[in-house]
């Protein structure tokens, strides 16, 4: 085959041997790798003792609230489920008796509230939806799991603790703070 002068040239061109085992090359790419080895990286957080900050209203797994008295806020209306694109929440609604009054706010409760944090997208259509600003989504994380029944969260996980009460006034809109006195 006839050559052109721009491959004769090219053909021509002596290589070394380091070239032709690529030693410029690997020499090259490990110089590169070793600078950012030793490199002190500000970006990298060391995980789980140094957590990322994360912004006020970052959507981690919900809380259901109480009142101030300490109720339950739910109502079981089912607003959130329907809501929700994920079809993650279930609930079963219960008649509140007499002796439960301090237990709930008003007279009909969720008996059983599951959310199912393997479908939930954290997208926080329930915590719009909610009339009672009963439902918020907060900065926790939904913890690792090695099973998967252990990711449907129920009252027991999403209730608030009476003692523990989480502060959500930050993610709330003056539409939300004022709706339920
Ligand atoms: S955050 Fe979105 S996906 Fe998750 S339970 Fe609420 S509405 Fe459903
Ligand atoms: S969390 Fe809110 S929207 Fe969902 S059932 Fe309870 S009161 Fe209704």
């Amino acid at each position: 085959m006839k050559l052109t002068n721009r491959s004769k040239v090219v053909s021509n061109k002596k290589m070394t041997l380091g070239e032709k085992i690529y030693l410029p090359a690997i020499a090259q790419g490990m110089a590169i790798t070793l600078k950012h080895a030793f490199k002190k990286n500000e970006a990298t957080y060391q995980y789980p003792e140094q957590v990322k900050p994360r912004a006020k209203v970052w959507r981690g797994h919900h809380v259901l609230k109480r009142d101030e008295e300490g109720r339950e806020r739910c109502t079981a209306c089912g607003l959130c489920a329907v809501a929700c694109p994920a079809e993650a929440i279930t609930m079963t609604a219960a008649e509140r008796t007499k002796d439960e009054k301090h237990l709930y706010r008003e007279e009909k409760y969720a008996e059983i509230y599951e959310i199912n944090m393997l479908r939930c997208i954290f997208c926080g259509m329930c915590e719009e939806a909610c009339p009672k600003s009963a439902i918020y989504l907060t900065d926790r994380l939904v913890d690792a799991e090695n099973n998967r029944t252990s990711f449907i969260y129920g009252k027991d996980k999403l209730v608030e603790d009476i003692n523990n009460r989480i502060d959500i006034s930050d993610r709330q809109t003056e539409k939300q703070k004022n709706a339920v006195k």
